[in-house]
C-alpha cells in the first residue's frame, strides 16, 4: 500500500533577517534584479509594511512568490510599560521562554532606543544583573532589527512619529560576541532606504572584546562606547573577568585603532559608579592619565542596584567630585541620568525579573495547553 507523501511544513524566510546585500543575494536566487532589495527595504523598514499585497511596485507574480517563500515576522510584545518620565519598555517574546527588553528614552532633542543583542550574556560583570542569567543564545538579525521596527511602529501608533533618532546596543548581551548579526542589523539601521540613522547615532557598547574591535574597524564606523569601569587592571579584573583575557592596554590599543583616521570621532568611556569600589578621587586621576591622547568622552553611570547586588551606588557628592577631576583634566564628562527607574528600565536591570515573568508565562501557557 502506498502511503501518502509526507508533507513537510515549509519554513518561510523572515525578510527581516536580511540586510541589503542579503536581500540582493536572495533576489538573485529568485532570478530577480538587485533593485528589488531597495524596494523591499523601503516597504518593510521605511514604510513599516508587512503585507506583500500592499507592495504595489512589485509584480503580482513576485508578490505571490514572496507570499509563498517568505514572511515579515516581528517579535511579539509580552508587555509594554511606561514610566512617569516618558521612558517606555517593551518585553519582546522570541519564542519559547526567551524574551528580551527594549527601552525607549525620550529626551528634549532626541529619542534613544536601547536594544538587546543576546538573550542573557556569557560575560560575568559582577555589577550587571544580566550576568546572573547566564548566556542563552544570540539574537538573529530579525530579532535585533525587529526591536527597532517594533518600537518605531508602537511609537507612531501613539502619535510619536520619527521619535527614534539614536540606537544604542546597551540592552542585554555583549554585541561584539554576536558580531555578524549585530553588524548586519546596524547596516539596516544606517541604510537610507531602511531607517536612515546617522552612523554617529548608532552606538555599539562593548565590555572590550579586543579581536572583535579590530574586525569592527574593518567593516563599519558607527559610534563606539566602551565599558571601562576601572582605571587599572587589578580593579577592572576584580569587577569584569573579561579583563583577564583582554587587559586595559590591549583594549585601549584596539580603541585607538578603531577611531584612527576617523575625523572628529571619540570613544565614549562608560564608568559605572560603585560606592567605595572604583569612585575614589585617585581613580579619577588615574583615569585622566590613562586616557590622555585618546579623543574621549566619559559617561559616569550611577550604579543601578538589583536584588543580591554586591555593590551600592556612589553618593551624588562622590560622583560630582569624580566628574570635577575629569573635567579639570580636560575631558567632557557627563553623568547619566537614571531614567525609567519606576519600571526597572535602567541599565543592567533589564533581566532577572524578565526571566521570571517569561518563565511564569511559559508555564501558564503549557498548563493551558495541557488542560485542553
Ligand atoms: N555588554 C555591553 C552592553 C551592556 S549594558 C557592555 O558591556 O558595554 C550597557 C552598560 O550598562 C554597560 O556600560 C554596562 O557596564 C552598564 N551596566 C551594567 N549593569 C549596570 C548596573 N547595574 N548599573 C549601571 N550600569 C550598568
Amino acid at each position: 500500500m502506498n502511503s501518502a507523501p509526507e508533507i513537510k511544513p515549509l519554513t518561510k524566510r523572515n525578510l527581516l533577517d536580511f540586510d541589503r546585500a542579503g536581500l540582493e543575494g536572495f533576489f538573485a536566487e529568485l532570478g530577480e534584479k538587485p533593485f528589488r532589495a531597495t524596494q523591499i527595504l523601503k516597504w518593510i523598514h521605511q514604510r513599516g509594511v508587512s503585507d506583500f499585497a500592499a507592495m504595489t511596485d512589485l509584480s503580482k507574480a513576485l508578490r505571490a512568490k514572496l507570499e509563498d517563500l517568505t514572511e515579515v515576522r516581528l517579535p511579539e510584545a509580552i508587555f509594554d510599560q511606561r514610566s512617569a518620565d516618558g521612558t517606555r519598555k517593551w518585553l519582546l517574546s522570541l519564542g519559547g521562554s526567551n524574551a528580551v527588553e527594549t527601552v525607549f528614552i525620550p529626551e528634549t532633542n532626541r529619542g534613544t532606543l536601547c536594544v538587546s543583542s543576546q538573550v542573557g550574556c556569557a560575560l560575568d560583570c559582577h555589577f550587571c544583573s544580566t550576568a546572573q542569567q547566564g548566556f542563552n543564545r544570540n539574537l538573529t538579525v530579525a530579532e535585533i532589527i525587529g526591536q527597532l521596527r517594533y518600537a518605531t511602529q508602537a511609537l507612531a501608533e501613539d502619535g510619536q512619529g520619527q521619535a527614534i533618532t539614536n540606537v544604542v546596543f546597551m540592552g542585554m548581551g555583549e554585541p561584539l560576541l554576536n558580531f555578524n548579526n549585530v553588524m548586519a542589523a546596524s547596516r539596516l539601521m544606517t541604510d537610507d532606504d531602511a531607517y536612515g540613522l546617522s552612523k554617529r547615532r548608532v552606538t555599539i557598547s562593548t565590555s572590550g572584546v579586543v579581536p572583535a574591535l579590530y574586525r569592527m574597524a574593518e567593516v563599519t564606523d558607527i559610534s563606539l562606547a566602551v565599558s571601562l569601569h576601572a582605571p587599572n587592571d587589578e580593579l577592572r579584573s576584580s569587577i569584569m573577568p573579561i579583563n583577564d583575557k583582554y587587559p586595559i592596554a590591549k583594549l585601549l590599543d584596539a580603541c585607538r585603532n578603531y577611531i584612527a583616521g576617523k575625523p572628529h570621532r571619540k570613544v565614549t568611556w562608560e564608568y559605572v559608579m560603585l560606592d567605595g569600589v572604583n569612585d575614589h578621587e585617585e581613580h579619577a586621576n588615574q583615569l585622566a592619565k590613562l586616557l590622555r591622547g585618546i579623543p574621549s568622552k566619559i559617561n559616569l553611570i550611577p550604579f543601578n542596584p538589583f536584588p543580591g547586588a554586591p555593590y551600592g551606588r556612589s553618593t551624588d557628592e562622590r560622583i560630582l567630585r569624580f566628574q570635577r577631576v575629569l573635567q579639570a583634566a580636560g575631558y567632557v564628562t557627563t553623568v547619566r541620568k537614571t531614567r525609567g527607574d519606576d519600571i526597572d528600565g535602567a541599565c543592567g536591570q533589564l533581566v532577572g525579573k524578565v526571566q521570571d515573568k517569561t518563565k511564569r508565562r511559559f508555564r501558564r501557557e503549557q498548563a493551558q495547553a495541557e488542560a485542553h
